[in-house]
């Protein structure tokens, strides 16, 4: 019988983090200011510690993880590899599937594996308090906890939508003490501005954004902190994929594909760059970014210097975008509802070293549904893109009878979504049609920028 829990110990969570750009063929392309020229430390220093700006700019290819860090990571770190039994017996497929689970974390996904890390380098900072945004509420709930833990205060700027419709997501933040607002609000002048142009605003990320970057950058004691998306949170989550790969190992396995799902590229970064470093090498491995069809950044939007907010506060960064001002549909899947994608992930894309495929709501779960009822843990919203793919390419197996060993990172547990599966079961979710009109509105609104 094949083992169902690879399980590593907590002296295995690894020492340091993965850094991809020593391994990438060209050097990442540079973030530019309102002038269109590179910007240097300072123009980040406003919101960021200069260590994470340090990271943020490193082609050092292993960084150590702090020794505080990682005893905090101990809360539940090394999380579980599965093979999926179950579900590869269900789908009847030759091939196997293994999957991270990172739902194990207290908030529920992948995301604390950052704001640990982010935390603790603004409190060795002095800083008093934390902004950040919060689309589904999986980020402000991971950044609340760990404020908790390190003596820092975290304001939340929660997209409108999800503060209506996700009361949990929002006790779970102010439980571990957290101050939550519902974005877009009068308290900033980026909200004031989005609320005189429509009163009823539903908010999106990009709009959180520009208010948690506009507070921090006006507060000496408050500093910003992003989910996802930036060099250095892609890097704290390499500790997936570290984990994922020793794993792998105490079974005799290596992947040929893997999967994540991918909104702003951290967690799909986290488990699919410590193997890249092998296809650097030379390994024959794919690596699968998952996105919706409703906000389909990397399959449809243009690589192009844009911001990383809708006001236009951030620095440009060189993305796959649908435009700064795109505001995705209401999808269940809140964490992939952004109109960019980390700088890392989009280059390597653009030079065809990963791949990336869209795929509509109804059947993402449809696969969860599937999975839940094989194998028992009831998947995020954002999880079943990954898990959809992944079932689609074991299905291909199944056809050609190739065993092929198949990896996906299964983000977070859906347990504050269920008013999405019931909806799924009602038959009331859609499938969007791509936005063509709204994205083609909204990329005639990309910054003018010449930049090499
Ligand atoms: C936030 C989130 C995502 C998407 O964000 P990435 O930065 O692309 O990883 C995916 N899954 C879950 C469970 C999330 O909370």
């Amino acid at each position: 019988m094949s083992q169902v829990k690879i399980l590593l110990d907590e002296n295995e969570i690894p020492k340091q983090w993965y850094n991809v750009v020593a391994d990438m063929p060209n050097p990442p392309t540079p973030p530019l200011g309102p002038d269109g020229k590179p910007i240097g430390p300072e123009a980040l220093t406003a919101i960021f510690p200069m260590s994470l700006i340090e990271q943020e700019v490193s082609n050092q290819r292993w960084i150590d993880i702090p020794e505080p860090v990682r005893e905090a990571y101990r809360m539940w770190r090394p999380s579980p590899l599965f093979r999926a039994v179950h579900l590869e017996k269900a789908l009847g497929t030759p091939a196997k599937i293994y999957y991270k689970y990172e739902g194990v974390s207290p908030a529920g996904s992948h995301k604390p594996n950052t704001a640990i890390a982010q935390a603790y380098y603004n409190q060795q900072a002095g800083i008093k308090r934390l902004t950040t945004e919060t689309g589904a509420g999986q980020w402000g709930s991971s950044l609340a906890l760990v404020g908790q833990k390190f003596g820092i205060q975290v304001r939340v700027y929660m997209v409108k939508v999800s503060y209506e419709q996700k009361p949990f997501r929002r006790s779970m933040m102010q439980t571990w003490g957290a101050e939550v607002l519902a974005s877009p609000t009068d308290q900033t002048e980026s909200g004031r501005k989005i609320l005189a142009a429509d009163p009823n605003s539903q908010g999106s990320l990009g709009i959180a954004i520009s208010e948690a970057v506009e507070e921090a950058a006006s507060r000496a004691d408050t500093n910003y902190s992003l989910g996802s998306v930036l060099n250095h949170v892609l890097l704290h989550q390499t500790v997936i994929g570290q984990e994922a790969k020793k794993q792998l190992e105490m079974v005799g396995d290596y992947p040929d594909m893997i999967f994540a799902p991918c909104g702003g590229g951290s967690n799909f970064g986290g488990i699919a760059f410590p193997f890249f470093a092998d296809k650097a090498a030379g390994k024959n491995i794919r690596l699968v970014a998952v996105e919706p069809t409703s906000c389909p950044t990397l399959t449809k939007g243009k690589y192009a210097y844009d911001f990383g907010d809708t006001v236009g506060l951030t620095p440009l960064m060189k993305m796959y975008t649908l435009g700064h001002d795109f505001m995705p549909p209401g999808i269940h899947a809140g964490g992939l509802r952004y109109h960019g994608d980390s700088a890392l992930v989009s280059q390597l894309y653009s030079e065809g070293l990963i791949e990336a495929v869209a795929v509509p709501q109804v059947a993402t779960f449809e696969a969860g549904v599937l999975f839940a009822k094989t194998e028992g843990i009831i998947p995020a919203p954002e999880s079943n893109h990954a898990i959809r793919a992944c079932i689609d390419e074991a299905m291909r197996c199944k056809e050609s009878g190739e065993p092929k060993t198949l990896l996906f990172n299964l983000s977070g547990h859906g347990h504050f979504d269920m008013a999405a599966y019931d909806r799924y079961f009602q038959n009331e979710l859609e499938d969007y049609d791509y936005p063509e009109e709204a994205i083609k509105k909204s990329m005639a609104n990309l910054p003018d920028v010449d930049f090499p």
